[in-house]
């Protein structure tokens, strides 16, 4: 099937402002872009959009998305740990509210329960569930287990045969990439981000490992030594690296062309939004999330300017900061970091379609045919990503999750 999008202004996702023209998508795929006229005019399609006026934008990546973490902007759970059978009823609902707010790909950086994912994974792909495009995971791994949630004897122990059985594990469960807790966490029990959970024998034999079995690592990190063992391990993208000094932002930059950094500010804004009830203790959560915030304020801009590729995303998925609102993220990367609201959207696509390792996150012939048809211009302000009302189609390989209502040419 031939569908021509047409009255549009398309951004492409490399940066450049949107310009006017039509797309033509060939299945699922994009065919051609076109900005003549006569050219537009010309084409043969099954499928007529009238974008309105619209901008024409790809779809959104997520880059670091937990939807075993079950609320969203549909259901807030107040426990975070949900009992089995509710935690894959969030995680396939969390799915599709991410796709229904414009994310068409997501990199999983762990979740609560095993086999969830690779499961939704192939669930979505086989057209079984709504969905975006999904780098599923499992479990997140620290080494005792006493960071962040109990991972079961089968994950912990320690020794580079204890990660080497991880991640066989891992490529059995059909998870393509395998998160590793590096550093502690702050937010859960204050001082504990200066830890290192690892050895560089345990890193390198995960790194070693991961590589021969075509897996990717995700890496919770903080401080320098954190950095450098996620480097050492070949991770494909560190998370936070809130306390990098300038040695870690050069060793980052040594490396931009092979790793993705997501600082994750959307956590740490709404955790200083939130007002809890009484029986809720956020403290140490606020305290680390102000902490991080203006650490990042600096260490951002600094790896941006080294070419290294930072991107939105993060940690959506508690009651304060539920699922659906990840589209914040490109504002904050435009308050707190100085990106302008373009290179925000490029951030989210571009370089995001880089991280999920497929040809997506862009306009671009031959690339996957996920795109957003956006009621006004993003890249004037990237607010109005936030808001559904405004995004009005979503297409996922060339299927239209969400409908502009389509005229066929000959009605
Ligand atoms: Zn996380």
């Amino acid at each position: 099937m031939r569908q021509l999008i047409r009255n549009i202004a398309i951004f492409d996702g490399t940066g450049s402002p949107p310009a006017p023209g039509a797309v033509v998508v060939e299945g699922d795929k994009i065919a051609a872009i076109l900005h003549d006229d006569a050219a537009i005019s010309a084409v043969e399609a099954d499928v007529v959009i009238d974008g309105q006026g619209g901008t024409l934008i790809p779809g959104m990546v997520d880059a670091h998305t937990h939807l075993t973490w079950g609320s969203s902007v549909e259901k807030i759970y107040h426990q975070f740990i949900l009992p089995p059978e509710e935690l894959k009823v969030a995680a396939w609902r969390n799915a599709r509210v991410l796709l229904d707010h414009g994310y068409t790909s997501l990199y999983s950086a762990g979740a609560l329960g095993d086999q969830i994912e690779p499961e939704l994974a192939r669930a979505i792909e086989a057209g079984e569930t709504p969905g975006p495009r999904l780098v599923p995971s499992t479990l997140e791994r620290s080494p005792e287990g006493e960071e962040g949630v109990e991972t079961g004897d089968v994950f912990n122990g320690r020794g580079p045969d204890a990660m080497r059985a991880f991640v066989a594990y891992c490529a059995g469960e059909g998870v393509k990439s395998l998160k590793l807790v590096i550093s502690g966490e702050d937010a859960l029990k204050p001082g504990s981000s200066a830890d290192i959970l690892y050895t560089d024998a345990e890193m390198q034999a995960a790194g070693e490992a991961a590589r021969e079995a075509g897996l990717w690592i995700a890496t919770h990190a903080y401080t320098p030594r954190a950095i450098a063992l996620a480097l050492e391990a070949g991770a494909r993208i560190l998370y936070h690296c809130s306390f990098a000094d300038d040695a870690a932002i050069d060793a980052m930059a040594a490396r931009k062309d092979q790793i993705f950094y997501a600082p994750g500010p959307g956590v740490s804004v709404a955790a200083l939004e939130a007002s809890p009830p009484p029986h809720i203790d956020m403290s140490s959560m606020k305290a680390s999330a102000a902490e991080r915030l203006e650490l990042e304020r600096a260490l951002v801009p600094k790896l941006k300017a080294k070419g290294v590729r930072v991107l939105p995303g993060g940690d959506y998925g508690f009651p304060f900061n539920p699922h659906g609102r990840n589209a914040r993220d490109l504002e904050h990367f435009v308050t707190y970091y100085g990106f302008t609201p373009a290179q925000a959207l490029s951030a989210a696509t571009m370089l995001g379609g880089q991280l999920m390792g497929q040809q997506v996150g862009q306009v671009k012939p031959g690339y996957l045919a996920d795109l957003l048809l956006v009621d006004g211009d993003p890249t004037q302000d990237v607010r109005i990503m936030q808001d559904p009302n405004h995004i009005k189609m979503i297409m996922l390989g060339g299927h239209l999750h969400k409908s502009p209502v389509p005229q066929p040419v000959n009605a």
